[in-house]
């Protein structure tokens, strides 16, 4: 019978990586810094979506030095609204979403943003991935946030061989323990955005090269689990083309 291979050492991969980002000029994501108010947290998110962290930043700025919660949210225009989030672009789109959602969580929630992910996920705008981030940074809960890096790095490490990010965050569920669940996304996150980036993820100086099954396959020549992260081989140079003796003027040498 062949022998089951081992758990995956998620320890050793959070701690590591903890310890690595801790020191250094690395990039921060968005939530790890503003990670104190659910209803902040909530719309921050979906302010991020489709943008990069420094428009998300400005905007949330911006919104929350004049409306700072729901009930001040909600008795904005959206007039008001969209010059301030301007920055994040879809903002037509985004001050209705998020002019909705102070709505609904004044009159049905109590101005109290939920902390139940089916409370939240009926939220316009509100998808798996935003509600966990509420959990998860805005009220300390174990929750599985699953972006476009989470889902990347997951297939990288051979843990889950998922398509899609919310098949990764039923995959994950099931095989990071719970104790551990709030630092994955943080983490995975930042790792996703210096080191372990969508294109020639930067392996060599990884710290958890040696856990990863992206990493060793790459080193020891092996096809790593997505196909995209295989190693185009360097081209060959084409041959020089020699120029005839005639054209450069070039004599031939004497017998
Ligand atoms: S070894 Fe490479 S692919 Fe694996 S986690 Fe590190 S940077 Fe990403």
């Amino acid at each position: 019978m062949t022998p089951s291979p081992p758990a995956f050492d998620w320890e050793a991969f959070l701690d590591r990586l903890a310890a690595f980002y801790h020191t250094g000029d690395w990039r921060v994501p968005y939530l790890r810094d503003h990670a104190e108010d659910p209803f902040q947290v909530l719309i921050g998110t979906i302010l991020s979506q489709r943008t990069r962290d420094e428009n998300t930043d400005r905007a949330s700025q911006l919104l929350f030095a004049k409306y700072p919660d729901a009930a001040r949210l909600a008795r904005a225009t959206r007039a008001q609204i969209e010059p301030l989030i301007h920055s994040t672009g879809f903002y037509h789109t985004k001050a209705r979403v998020i002019h909705q959602c102070a709505r609904l969580i004044l009159d049905r929630f109590d101005g109290v943003v939920p902390h139940d992910l089916e409370q939240l996920t009926s939220l316009p705008g509100v998808g798996p991935k935003t509600a966990n981030c509420v959990l998860v940074f805005g009220y300390g809960i174990p929750g599985m946030p699953v972006d476009t890096h989470v889902h990347r790095i997951s297939n990288r490490l051979g843990v889950v061989r998922t398509r899609t990010p919310e098949q990764t965050e039923t995959a994950l569920r099931q095989s990071v323990p719970e104790r551990y669940w709030i630092p994955v996304n943080p983490l995975m996150v930042q790792h996703g955005q210096n080191l372990c980036r969508p294109n020639r993820p930067r392996c060599p100086e990884c710290p958890v090269i040696d856990l990863c099954a992206t990493g060793i396959a790459l080193r020891v020549g092996r096809p790593p689990p997505r196909k995209e992260d295989a190693r185009r081989p360097a081209r060959r140079k084409p041959a020089p083309t020699r120029t005839p003796a005639s054209k450069t003027g070039a004599r031939k040498p004497r017998r």
